[in-house]
């Protein structure tokens, strides 16, 4: 049987709106930003129709020249590509403005999916030098201890998307969802919000598998998207012993075994690269079985790890800091 190529299979969201299972990442390395352009241009020419940014990144400006010429060579046209971008920490209280800095950016007067990318809160410190939009992108102190804002209310970000959301003369977001929330936080917005989150997208992978906000997510129906899919900078995960032996079973990539895994879970994945040649490779989908499924999961059990640990996460329950072993 010909399964289809990652790029064709689609999921849909809890209200409805349908969504393209692999998005292109763009957390692109600061002295890259601007490769980020023929990145998004590859990734729509390989077939991707949805692209994942933020507001922090520093990559939508790109995204939205790469879009502008896509859109006017034909090649697609606005409803054809769905675009996730999210509120950062330190607008926690400035959603609707870091909405507008973000559709400004990618030159769209819409986007598909926004996101509220952290549930904690900074406070505003200038950066006229490396800020976005001139404020520190994680303000720390001279200790170098992340500054949080005393007076934040992580729930209050969400409740502002959703007004946004529910507000029937607003259409700037078809769908709103999190990032990086642990069950706890969740079934606070279940209890307290009007709107259910779309999707949660946090870091999963085989030695991260998160088991539990799976089943939690899954039962509420809130779809996964899982970041850092590869392991982030330098892709270590495609190293891994039972990557490499399913892939030589199946006679495809360790990157198309890493991908397949979230999809077959029935879970979003925005792999990164700024490689047009990988973009164009990195879309075949392997039909994995449930024993394979366990078995990727259970490289977590035994030698787990998370990438995305930097200090300012440790005040989330589940995040430790920076190189800290988290099970
Ligand atoms: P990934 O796990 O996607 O890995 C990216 C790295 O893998 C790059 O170094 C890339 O290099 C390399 N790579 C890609 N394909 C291959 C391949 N086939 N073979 C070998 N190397 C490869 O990392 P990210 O941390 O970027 O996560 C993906 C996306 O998730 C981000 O870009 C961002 O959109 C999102 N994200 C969200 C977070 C959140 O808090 N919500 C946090 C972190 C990420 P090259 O470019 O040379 O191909």
């Amino acid at each position: 049987m010909l399964h289809p190529q990652a790029t064709e299979i689609s999921f849909k969201l809890n209200n409805g709106v349908s969504v393209p299972a692999l998005g292109l990442g763009t957390a692109s390395p600061a002295d890259r930003f601007s490769e980020t352009k023929e990145a998004v241009k590859a990734a729509i020419k390989a077939g991707y129709r949805h692209i994942d940014t933020a507001w922090c990144y520093g990559t939508e400006p790109y995204i939205g020249e790469a879009l502008k010429e896509l859109f006017q060579e034909g090649e697609i046209k606005r409803s054809d590509v769905f675009i996730t971008t999210k509120v950062w920490p330190v607008y926690w209280d400035k959603v609707s403005k870091s909405l507008d800095e973000s559709l400004e950016r990618l030159g769209i007067d819409y986007v598909d999916m926004f996101l509220h990318h952290w549930p904690l809160c900074y406070a505003k410190v200038e950066d006229l030098v490396n800020g976005i939009s001139d404020l520190a992108r994680n303000p720390v102190d001279s200790m170098g201890n992340p500054v949080y804002d005393p007076k934040g209310d992580w729930l209050k970000t969400y409740m502002d998307m959703e007004r946004i959301y529910l507000d029937p003369s607003d259409n700037r977001v078809r769908a709103i969802g999190v990032s990086n929330y642990p069950i706890e936080y969740l079934q606070k917005v279940l209890d307290t919000c009007k709107v259910k989150p779309v999707v949660n997208q946090i870091e999963m992978h085989p030695r991260l598998p998160q088991l539990e906000l799976n089943k939690f997510c899954h039962d509420h129906d809130i779809l996964l998207t899982a970041y850092s899919p590869l392991g982030s900078n330098g892709a270590p995960n495609i190293k891994l012993t039972l990557v490499q032996e399913l892939a030589k079973k199946y006679s495809t990539s360790a990157n198309d075994i890493l991908i397949s895994y979230h999809i077959r879970k029935g879970n979003l994945v925005i792999p990164r690269s700024l490689n047009p040649a990988r973009i164009a490779t990195n879309v075949g989908f392997v039909f994995l079985t449930k024993e394979d499924l366990e078995a990727l999961d259970s490289v977590g059990k035994t030698d787990p790890y998370r990438y995305i640990d930097e200090d300012f996460a440790a005040v989330v329950p589940g995040f430790a800091g920076r190189d800290k072993v988290v099970g």
